[in-house]
């Protein structure tokens, strides 16, 4: 038996891989990351031919040159660059490259970050970064959260904690009443749905001219509810709407959130690190008067995916939902320790996220994330003017980086902008996304990777302009 452990551990050790390996590996590695951040000013930010090929796993080792190949073939050249400073759909970050040296550090030493003692300082440092977005946003010491992979189960894990909080069991779940707005993220109905309360009525508020809650509306329905015997529970904002950016009125919602007793939760996964700037900050105090916050560094700190936070005004509310004690982790109650992630959330293991978001903040400190923030405000008005000077009409001032437009055409307009978005992408050098409002067919313009400035946003501006001319003279001739 032992000559076959023996044999056995000459293979097997092939995977703790010895120094000089790991040198070359790094080596190709680099290599790779600066043929593709060197060359990503110019490299197209969609490519939409259909992807083909698959992916095989070997018996036997393929060479590190050729699964870069295949990496860059079969992965990087389709679909959207999201790394691109180019990429103005859906909502765009960029993905700082220091994050990427944090996930090295993270997967190489392999911390365990589900339970506080398997790794005191991780598991700190994630508890630090949530209470300093709890600071940001006005929480109190009582409040904590978790880092999750994204902002759908950010969200998740606040309804779950919210249902638990107020103790609404499965008998109750048909006479809870949920309001929200037809632009609330669909990822609330997903949670909705997964923690068990597809069966709740849900309110569609009607919204103003700015696409923000009605808050008269609001508290109309509320009491309609209240009158027929329902039991009004949640009531969902957002600090930036994903379609347009809009802020809902927080402070009117907190007050009806207190009035009857609800459970506030903002949506603020886009917006959030936004508050980061004074005047932001400043005009939605309010969102301090929430029970609970979804924020997504993988957005507006501009963290490559895989980072969505929420932060919970009561942590005992979140701890009492998702906390559990199992024989085989009876190792790890302590006294007077970090609360563990584990204990606040559906995960237990998972990967060490918090380093991907602390180590950037140390390297670069926070002055270059408000600049690029601000850069981005300023950059999306500078584009809601230009976008109306070559002709387009526009949707509602943004008050944050994202914002709507459209060409009115003499024909069937959503058709016109169908197939000039359809152009843009054939194109590829820029990438926007759509929207549909009422019916109505709008394209998106998204500014929030780290990497655009002026120059991608002129380029989006001549390229929409070209567009729309060469669609015109079709169109005529
Ligand atoms: C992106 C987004 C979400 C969902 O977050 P993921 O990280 O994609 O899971 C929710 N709400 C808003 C407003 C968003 O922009």
């Amino acid at each position: 038996m032992i000559d076959a452990i023996r044999q056995l551990e000459k293979t097997a050790k092939q995977l703790h891989t010895n120094h000089s390996t790991r040198a070359h590996w790094n080596k190709l590695v680099n290599e790779a990351a600066d043929q593709f951040l060197g060359t990503i000013e110019n490299t197209n930010a969609y490519h939409m031919e259909a992807f083909q090929g698959q992916f095989e796993i070997p018996e036997n080792p393929v060479p590190p040159e050729q699964i870069l190949k295949t990496y860059q073939e079969k992965v990087l050249q389709h679909g959207i660059n999201a790394a691109s400073g180019k990429h103005f759909g859906y909502i765009p970050g960029g993905g700082l490259f220091s994050s990427a040296l944090a996930d090295y550090l993270a997967a190489m030493s392999n911390c365990y970050v589900g339970i506080a003692y398997a790794c005191p300082g991780a598991v700190k440092m994630e508890n630090d970064c949530l209470r300093w977005i709890c600071n940001m946003v006005g929480y109190p010491e009582t409040a904590l959260g978790n880092l999750a992979s994204g902002g759908s189960i950010a969200t998740l894990t606040a309804i779950t904690t919210a249902r638990e909080a107020r103790g609404i069991k499965a008998r109750d779940f048909d006479r809870q009443v949920i309001y929200l707005s037809q632009q609330t993220h669909h990822c609330l109905h997903k949670a909705l749905r997964i923690a068990g309360l597809g069966e709740a009525i849900l309110r569609q508020i009607p919204m103003d001219d700015r696409f923000k809650i009605k808050t008269d509306a609001l508290e109309a329905q509320i009491k309609k509810d209240v009158q027929a015997g329902l039991e009004p529970f949640l009531i969902v904002g957002s600090v930036g709407t994903t379609d347009t950016g809009a802020i809902d009125p927080l402070e009117a919602m907190a007050d009806l959130a207190e009035a009857y007793n609800l459970w506030f939760h903002v949506d603020a996964a886009y917006g959030g690190f936004f508050l980061l700037l004074d005047e932001i900050k400043a005009a939605n105090k309010a969102i301090s008067r929430s029970d609970s916050i979804t924020i997504d560094p993988h957005k507006s700190l501009f963290i490559p995916y895989g980072l969505g936070a929420v932060v919970i005004k009561d942590v005992k509310a979140q701890y009492q939902a998702h906390f559990y004690k199992a024989n085989y982790m009876q190792d790890s109650f302590q006294e007077n320790i970090e609360i563990s992630p584990s204990d606040l959330s559906p995960e237990l293991t998972k990967h060490f996220r918090a380093l991907r978001m602390w180590l950037p903040l140390q390297l670069y400190g926070l002055q270059p994330f408000r600049a690029a923030l601000k850069e981005k405000l300023l950059l999306c008005r500078y584009f809601y003017q230009k976008i109306q000077d070559v002709g387009f009409s526009v949707g509602p001032f943004p008050e944050l980086s994202v914002m709507i437009f459209r060409y009115e055409a003499s024909s069937d307009s959503n058709t016109f902008n169908r197939e000039l978005l359809e152009m843009v992408h054939k194109d590829g050098r820029v990438f926007l996304s759509s929207t549909q409002i009422k019916g109505v067919f709008w394209i998106r313009m998204a500014i929030l990777s780290f990497r655009t400035h002026l120059k991608e946003v002129d380029l989006c501006l001549s390229i929409l302009e070209g567009s729309k001319n060469r669609l015109l003279s079709k169109s005529y001739s």
